[in-house]
């Protein structure tokens, strides 16, 4: 997929990289400063160096984390090093960039809980390079110039945060997942939160809302989703796992990653590989997820590994 980019009235530019597992994005603000939002995954790292190469991004002020998933802490370490820049994450999820170990978010809804059942069985994005100076990312505004603003955006995860370039465009991490109609996250430590996340991105004033998987967001969208969620009846209940019990947890035995599944659905779930064409956003590997019996053998869903 070529860039995406994205240019403000007071003069930045913001430019969309690594959209194949997780995207990233290049931030030149009016200043002339410049920063990197989330780091993609590492399989991705060499190609996204060679997107930044392209815009002229030799050097950056800051790497600034959304929030502490391994999909978007993946390659902060290592471009720490290359660009010689502090990374920032989220206060409360620091010390995960800083132990290179993420908490996997619950699933949101049932598909989620069935994409995170087999995630977390196979340890996908869990462990990253550790970033041991990572610092907390301040909330507000002027502490990165007069360009960017940060917003707490929880609900994804505990602390999630996004960034807001001139009160134009936000960059939110996944605290939307835009994919097909949909932009609730599927997986969310605190879905009940989610709605009064996409209120603080509205009240920013953005008008585009650009997230790390799937396309972006217009304000019309994500103005009808939030009146759709606060229909009654319709907001997400509380999370059923307190995350800071998961936090503590130990690490999976060699033992507990051999045993079977558990089944989180009625109906058992199949996954076939299928070609990254037929996946309805970029995708690296994407594999179709079937509920069986469903209707024919429809695709329920996809993910990837
Ligand atoms: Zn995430």
């Amino acid at each position: 997929m070529k860039n995406l980019s994205w240019q403000t009235s007071q003069g930045s530019r913001i430019v969309r990289v690594g959209v194949v597992r997780s995207a990233c994005y290049a931030v030149e603000t009016g200043d002339g400063r410049r920063y990197l939002i989330d780091t993609a995954v590492p399989g991705e790292r060499a190609a996204i160096e060679a997107q930044l190469e392209r815009l002229g991004f030799k050097a950056l002020d800051a790497i600034l984390l959304t929030h502490a998933h391994g999909d978007h802490a993946g390659n902060a370490a290592a471009w720490s090093r290359r660009f010689g820049c502090p990374v920032y994450a989220p206060a409360g999820e620091v010390g995960q960039v800083r132990a290179g170990r993420c908490v996997l978010p619950a699933g949101a809804t049932p598909l989620g809980a069935a994409v995170m059942a087999v995630q977390r069985r196979l340890h996908v994005c869990e462990t990253f390079e550790p970033v041991p100076d990572v610092r907390p990312l301040p909330l507000g505004e002027g502490v990165f110039g007069p360009h960017l603003g940060v917003v707490a955006t929880p609900g994804h995860t505990e602390c999630s945060a996004s960034i807001v370039v001139d009160g134009e465009a936000a960059l939110v991490g996944d605290a939307l997942i835009h994919r097909g109609r949909s932009v609730f996250p599927p997986f969310a430590d605190r879905p009940e939160q989610v709605g009064d996340a996409w209120r603080v991105l509205l009240g920013t004033g953005a008008e585009t809302f650009l997230c790390a998987h799937g396309g972006p967001v217009g304000r019309a969208l994500l103005e009808r989703s939030l009146a759709a969620l606060e229909r009654p009846g319709r907001r997400p209940r509380a999370g059923r796992e307190a995350p800071t019990a998961r936090r503590h947890a130990p690490p999976a035995s060699a033992e507990e990653s051999r045993a079977p599944l558990r089944p989180v659905l009625r109906h058992p779930l199949r996954a076939v590989a299928v070609p990254a064409s037929a996946a309805p956003f970029p995708f690296e590997n994407p594999l179709a997820v079937e509920i069986e019996p469903a209707e024919g053998r429809r695709a329920a869903g996809f993910l990837t590994l």
